[in-house]
């Protein structure tokens, strides 16, 4: 269960917020909803979740903590109740997940005063769909080795190369992309750039076909794309760099509960919501003492997974910076996991049932959550890589060969 609120403004802005979002839920999708905003495919999905961004914006429960000037409400430390209010609500999620929780973050810290005004108030308010282009058939874990090249022309950039598993590409106005632009050096031969991709000439996207049967992500060409120098965010070879700090706001975000909580909780009500409506040989399946038990271990983890989140807003507690996003990261989209192959273990014999067949328990969410969730230990870099970050980077064992 919650503490209780110590701050005055932080309790007034809780019960604003919790009051706001009981009085202004949208209405039901015109279409159902994917779990996560990556796999948003129809246009009927994009205009309702852009509708309901803007009008959480509106309220201040996005950009809550950004200054004003770049589009934000200016407050300090407000945007995690908003986002645990958000989670607790059972609201539809914010579609624009990578401008609010990697492009904005990024440029807040790299851009420059212009960048900020310019690129931050879509972020915010949705209007401007954001992804990001790191990853390429040869740079995925191994991030450093960047192919797509950016080649200065006067005051423009022309870019060649292929990304993929661009989520949210096919709705994309713009791309957090990192390029090469030294061959000589492998990390400080990166630069980054704020590039256009809906409409943009010489940009092609494609989608990709998930395990669950839904597009979301995509492989995006770049064939001579010509660039302003004006959309390159900090140095010539600063790219690593830069990326880092994407990464690390990714991985943050990543941890959902990170932001504070709500969603452990929410996914355990789930499961017991669904134990006590599942029946299997006669019996409830919330009566099995086994059953049960899971679900009080998934508890557990949410309480642990919180208490952790906590810790993260006490700098003595936060001992390497590294720390907490990544650990949050892993064990969250773990969490995440066996939540899922727990519903679907609950379900029993009703989880073949997919997500179009009516008699699927909980509308199939517990097999196409079990499938999405394989997602999660993939994305913002695999939960091996994350393993041997925390243990070479941050525990200081040696180095994996
Ligand atoms: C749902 C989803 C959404 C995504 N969205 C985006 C996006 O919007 N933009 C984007 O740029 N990318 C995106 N990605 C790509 C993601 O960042 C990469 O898939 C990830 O970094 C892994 O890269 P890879 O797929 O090339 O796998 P590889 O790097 O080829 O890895 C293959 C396997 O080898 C293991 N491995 C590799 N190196 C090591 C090592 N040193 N030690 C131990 N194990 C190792 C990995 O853990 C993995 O199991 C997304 C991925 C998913 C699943």
């Amino acid at each position: 269960m919650s503490a209780p609120e110590t701050d005055r403004e932080h309790a007034d802005f809780r019960q604003y917020a919790r009051r706001w979002l009981a009085e202004n839920r949208p209405p039901p999708p015109p279409e159902r909803l994917p779990i996560t905003p990556i796999e948003v495919m129809t246009t009927g999905q994009r205009d309702y979740l852009q509708a309901w961004q803007r009008q959480c914006y509106d309220a201040g429960l996005v950009g809550t903590d950004v200054p004003v000037a770049y589009g934000g409400h200016g407050h300090n430390g407000l945007q995690r109740i908003a986002n645990q209010e958000l989670n607790r609500a059972g609201v539809p999620f914010l579609i624009n997940i990578i401008g609010l929780s990697m492009a904005a973050p990024t440029i807040l810290k790299h851009g420059t005063e212009e960048q900020k005004r310019q690129f931050i108030p879509g972020c915010l308010s949705g209007e401007e769909i954001w992804c990001q282009g790191f990853s390429e058939p040869g740079a995925g874990s191994d991030l450093a080795n960047q192919r797509t090249s950016a080649v200065r022309d006067g005051d423009d950039w022309i870019i060649n190369g292929h990304k993929v598993w661009t989520s949210l590409g096919h709705f994309a106005k713009w791309m957090i992309l990192i390029t090469r632009t030294s061959k000589d050096e492998k990390y400080q031969g990166l630069t980054y750039f704020l590039c256009p991709i809906a409409g943009h000439p010489g940009v092609t996207v494609r989608p990709l076909l998930k395990i669950t049967g839904e597009t979301g992500f995509n492989e995006v060409f770049f064939e001579d794309v010509r660039i302003p120098d004006s959309y390159r965010l900090d140095d010539v070879g600063m790219g690593w760099s830069v990326a880092m700090t994407t990464l690390l706001s990714e991985r943050g975000a990543a941890e959902g509960a990170g932001a504070g909580g709500g969603e452990g909780e929410k996914a355990v009500e789930n499961l017991i919501d669904l134990a006590r409506n599942a029946w299997r040989d006669g019996e409830l399946a919330a009566d099995d003492p086994v059953t049960r038990d899971a679900i009080m271990q998934r508890a557990i983890i949410a309480e642990g997974l919180r208490q952790n989140a906590r810790r993260a807003r006490v700098p003595a507690l936060c001992d390497h910076p590294m720390r907490l996003p990544l650990q949050q990261k892993l064990t969250h989209s773990e969490f995440q996991q066996d939540n899922a192959r727990l519903g679907v273990e609950i379900a029993g014999a009703h989880a073949s049932l997919y997500k179009l067949d009516p008699r699927a328990p909980d509308a199939g969410h517990w097999p196409l959550a079990y499938l999405n969730s394989y997602g999660n230990t993939i994305a913002a870099g695999t939960n091996e890589i994350q393993r041997n970050i925390l243990g070479e980077r941050v525990l200081g064992l040696p180095k994996s060969k």
